[in-house]
């Protein structure tokens, strides 16, 4: 067993505690259980307004480790295709008025009806390009996300590490390190090649580390992620090979967990947090 992380490094990705605090409450939620980072969600800071928020979270010492999200690229047509790249210049604007790691990229998937996956990707491809110059001006570094392979259909065509590096390569080659990668243990911790794509990807890529577990059995695709120790994924192992690629960054817990942890009180989440980040990651 290795040394247990730096209590420092943690972060709440808000989406463990949703359903019962707003957003005040969970950067409140934050300075009272000492979690230094947080990770708003668009949807929550759109009820505070960004900039209003903003103040909050520095009036509270607290370090913004990512905004979610951007992404969802492919769409049916030109015209939806283009709301979503202008919906994500929207967002890396507030990633920069928030002074965030990251703007995390949740790319898409299949548009309604269709079948053609690498068209999909195409325009995950395309759409990222599209936003690339905005957010290298905005000082905004994009984080692509590859999601589990069970969310491509409807998510993220973008499923592992390998992939998210390739479109790193292929769109931000000349070494801007604008473009990088969100290594979520979740979707990424069952792949063969997640170590060698960790040392590839490197400090410069690694721009969020995203923690929880998975149980067996998954009762549900999206809700049902387990408090870090309480499944099987080996995440000291994973946070070994973060560091050993470089990594400095924080360790966002991110449960989205309808049956479990979004029924309790967020302090005692917040709380089982803090342990649990100690002994079990
Ligand atoms: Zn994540």
């Amino acid at each position: 067993m290795s040394n247990p992380p730096d209590p420092e490094l943690l972060s709440l990705n808000t989406a463990t505690v949703r359903e019962k605090w707003n957003l005040r409450q969970m950067i409140g939620g934050c300075a009272r259980h000492r979690i230094r980072g947080i990770s708003p969600w668009r949807d929550k800071l759109a009820e505070v307004g960004v900039k209003e928020a903003a103040k909050a979270i520095r009036d509270n010492g607290l370090v913004v480790t990512g905004l979610c999200r951007g992404g969802m690229f492919p769409g049916v047509d030109r015209r939806a295709r283009q709301a979503a790249i202008d919906d994500n210049l929207r967002a890396i604007d507030d990633a920069a008025t928030l002074e965030a790691k990251c703007l995390v990229l949740v790319v898409g998937g299949l548009p309604l009806g269709s079948k053609d996956l690498p068209g999909a990707r195409e325009m995950v491809r395309d759409g990222i390009g599209d936003v690339l110059d905005h957010a290298r001006s905005a000082g905004v570094r994009l984080a692509i996300e590859p999601l589990h392979p069970m969310y491509c259909a409807d998510r993220a065509c973008v499923n592992t590490l390998a992939q998210a590096l390739d479109l790193c390569d292929e769109l931000d080659g000349s070494g801007s390190e604008t473009l990088g990668v969100v290594v979520d243990a979740y979707h990424v911790w069952w792949d063969p090649s997640l170590k060698t794509q960790i040392e590839r990807a490197g400090d410069k890529r690694l721009l969020a580390f995203h923690i929880c577990d998975w149980l067996v059995p998954t009762a549900d695709l999206l809700t049902d992620r387990g408090m870090m120790g309480d499944g099987v994924i080996d995440l000291p192992l994973i946070r070994a090979w973060m560091e050993g690629a470089g990594y400095r960054g924080f360790h966002e817990v991110e449960i989205l967990s309808s049956r479990n942890w979004w029924q309790r009180d967020p302090d005692e989440v917040l709380a089982t947090c803090r342990v649990r980040h100690q002994t079990a990651c």
